[in-house]
């Protein structure tokens, strides 16, 4: 049967500006980095994609590297692209990145002008879309001049293949000189993405977070629930379900140290107090940032989704509470 988004799925969703560009996102965004590989029936990749839309998440966020297989993430949203959303594509966000690993030989790697228009061009062949909505730079790249690498995500612009543009794990002062290129070449650099969470604060001592408000760029934040440590996925042992068990590429079980363990259950306990899930509290610290346009979720259930959209509604934090998380987090 062919899928009917629900008619009502814009009536709950305030899309929140991407820095000071024209660009909407939903506070809460789905990544396709686990559970969209060729390991994870269609079946229910479509069905996390179709509960995520039906609830206004119009935000998909792939990489060319994302598997497993490498390119087996964008293969399979292109299908979904096909089957649930080819009369929607112009209400969707679909970003890809390029700059890890992606194919053997000098050219499948990094920030060159060949790697990168390259990648992008197998991307869109992957997905089966003419365009993507933003086109990344996946990590800063030492070796290749910062020209060469803004000059190719300019040219992804120009050339009708993205929107807009993307640095992806960059720090503040990078950021910051790649912006003043991109803007001298007039394409609309509007949003970072990295990593962060209670448990990781890395952009608040690189710069980065500093400069995403100086510049009035976007941020998205990506593993905001540190990749299911911040929720009651591991309170009571591992599941045979979960991440560490079915998928523990990037978290592994030596992540569950008894002092982890119990900053988690700590934090459960706040949690449980502001009457909220901990993977609800921990996005909504995030959200209520003024520096972070979206949180980038990741599911391997839509009952993942529904629960961490909760997170729209959650009451503000007391100073005593934010206090608190940060003594519970840092120690
Ligand atoms: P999260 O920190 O949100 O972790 C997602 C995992 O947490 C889920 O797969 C699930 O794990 C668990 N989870 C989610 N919601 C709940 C809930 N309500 N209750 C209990 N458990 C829950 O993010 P990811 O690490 O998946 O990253 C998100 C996205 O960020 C990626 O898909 C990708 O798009 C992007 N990303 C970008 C990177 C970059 O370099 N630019 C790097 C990494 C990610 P389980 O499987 O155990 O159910």
């Amino acid at each position: 049967e062919t899928y009917q988004p629900d008619p009502n799925r814009y009536d709950s969703t305030t899309y929140r500006r991407c820095g000071d560009s024209g660009l909407k996102l939903p506070p809460i965004c789905l990544g396709c980095w686990h559970n969209f590989g060729d390991t994870t029936p269609l079946d229910r990749m479509q069905k996390l994609c179709t509960t995520a839309f039906d609830h206004g998440i119009t935000h998909f966020d792939l990489a060319d590297n994302y598997g497993p297989g490498p390119g087996a993430a964008e293969r399979n949203m292109g299908i979904i692209l096909r089957r649930c959303f080819s009369h929607h594509r112009q209400e969707l966000v679909i970003s890809t990145k390029a700059g890890y690993e992606m194919w053997p030989g000098p050219y499948g790697n990094l920030g060159s002008r060949k790697h990168l228009l390259s990648g992008l061009d197998q991307s869109l062949k992957r997905l089966g879309l003419d365009y993507v909505d933003i086109f990344y730079h996946h990590r800063p790249d030492p070796d290749t001049p910062l020209e060469e690498t803004m000059g190719a995500l300019a040219q992804a612009v120009t050339s009708g293949k993205a929107l807009y543009l993307g640095l992806s794990n960059y720090d503040g002062p990078t950021m910051a000189r790649a912006a003043a290129i991109l803007t001298e070449m007039h394409v609309p650099f509007v949003i970072n993405q990295n990593r962060y969470s209670i448990f990781d604060r890395t952009i608040e001592d690189n710069g980065l977070k500093q400069a995403v408000m100086k510049e009035k760029k976007g941020l998205i934040t990506f593993s905001p629930l540190a990749q299911g440590l911040l929720t009651d996925r591991y309170l009571h042992g591992i599941p045979e379900d979960s991440r560490i068990r079915a998928d523990g590429r990037f978290l592994k079980e030596s992540a569950l140290t008894p002092q982890r363990l119990k900053q988690i259950q700590d934090l459960n306990e706040l949690a449980r107090q502001r009457g909220q899930s901990l993977a609800e509290m921990a996005l909504a610290w995030l959200l209520r940032d003024p520096a972070v346009t979206s949180v980038l979720i990741g599911a391997s259930k839509p009952e993942q989704i529904l629960d961490n959209l909760k997170a729209v509604q959650s009451a503000d934090f007391s100073q005593e509470e934010l206090g608190m998380i940060d003594r519970i987090a840092l120690g």
